[in-house]
């Protein structure tokens, strides 16, 4: 074991391989606020990489109601279980992450599921009583809230897929920080879909390999972003890179949201991964669940994004979510305008910051018919 910095959890930490970030870290922020679970996401992946025989229950993004939906079944609820009390010293993890906690012989603490767990890709969809399915239930109050959590894979910094691989056969590329699985290498032992606390590695049993979400590197080496982003109605995604925090920069747009307004937070931080897709979390559930999940910054982050209306610069940036097919290197806020940018600084789109409106008028003079949809 090496130790490792992970500033997520504000401390070195051991890991199977030494600190070795890639030039640049392909990111994403969700804002989850935005995400109506129309699952159109999770299609748009599904008949772009995973239409194939063996692939059927692969979900390589999925969409679950949180707190009673996951896929596959207690993806997160089983780990966080075995890996007992997760206290935070102010930004700092008190506890042990993944890497820590493994057994001796062991590089990673892991799960791995079985068949039937992948079985209810739906469950606890927009529920908030805790029915589970044919009558089953989860011990849990009746809730007023619940809210969609959309995910990938994170294309971690210290993938725990990566380093359970007794094959080496899983590589994260050092041009854009992407976590690919070499099918010619892999012989499917399955250690990785044991390792992997998100669950988004998935085993298939036709080809005997394992198998995970790509970030569309095709595309991305393209300049576009991926499948999922591009097809999200809600607008819920933005696609980029991401610095080290001590190299943020305040017109990239991913920098500026997570590090220097902090308004997106990383997937359970506390298991050690450095998961690089990021969360705005929702601002009605709360305070107590989401610390969990996204860590100790929810608080602030929420008190910033209810200010969104009175900050242009940060109403102007989620504004520019769902604008472009383009991944989004720079953007610059210029009075009611907002610009995503190129790297060398030439303009991708631009977009208003408020919306104009157009009233149009109940009889149709050019076309002599009265309309419907209006009063
Ligand atoms: S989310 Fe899982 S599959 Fe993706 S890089 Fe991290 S450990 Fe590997
Ligand atoms: S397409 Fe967008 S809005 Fe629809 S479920 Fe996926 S993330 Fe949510």
């Amino acid at each position: 074991m090496a130790l490792a910095y992970n500033w997520q959890i504000g401390r070195s930490m051991s890991y199977w391989y030494p600190e070795n970030r890639p030039k640049r870290q392909f990111a994403a922020v969700f804002d989850i606020n935005k995400c109506i679970a129309c699952q159109t996401c999770t299609l748009a992946c599904k008949t772009t990489w995973t239409s194939g025989k063996g692939q059927e229950y692969m979900l390589w993004n999925n969409v679950e109601s949180k707190p009673f939906g996951c896929y596959p079944l207690a993806w997160d609820l089983n780990l966080l279980q075995q890996l007992g009390a997760q206290q935070w010293r102010g930004k700092e993890y008190a506890g042990r992450t993944i890497f820590e906690a493994a057994e001796a012989g062991e590089r990673v603490l892991g799960w791995r599921p079985a068949d039937l767990d992948y079985a209810y890709p739906n469950v606890g969809e927009d529920d908030c009583t805790g029915r589970v399915d044919r009558g089953a239930a989860l011990r849990a109050p009746h809730l007023n809230w619940f809210f969609y959590l959309a995910r990938i894979c994170n294309h971690c910094t210290y993938p725990a897929c990566l380093a359970s691989c007794p094959r080496g056969s899983i590589y994260k590329r050092p041009e854009d920080g992407i976590v690919l699985v070499d099918q010619s290498r892999c012989r499917g032992y399955r250690e990785c879909v044991k390792a992997c606390p998100y669950k988004k590695v998935f085993y298939n049993a036709l080809t005997g390999t394992s198998e995970k979400c790509i970030a569309c590197f095709p595309k991305i080496e393209q300049g576009l972003q991926p499948q999922c982003f591009v097809n999200c109605i809600g607008k819920i995604r933005l696609a980029g890179w991401l610095s080290p925090p001590e190299r943020a920069r305040a017109d990239n747009p991913l920098d500026y949201l997570v590090h220097i307004r902090k308004v997106a937070l990383p997937l359970l931080p506390q298991l050690g991964l450095e998961p690089n897709v990021y969360y705005i979390p929702p601002v009605h559930a709360p305070d107590e669940f989401l610390s969990q999940l996204f860590g100790p910054g929810v608080p602030a982050a929420i008190c910033t994004y209810r200010k969104g209306p009175d900050d242009p610069d940060l109403a102007g940036l989620l504004g520019l979510f769902g604008s472009t097919d383009r991944v989004v290197p720079r953007w610059r806020r210029e009075d009611d305008w907002v610009a995503a940018l190129d790297e060398d600084g030439s303009q991708i789109v631009r977009v208003p910051l408020k919306e104009p409106v157009y009233i149009r008028e109940a009889f149709d003079a050019q076309h002599q018919v009265t309309r419907t949809n209006c009063p």
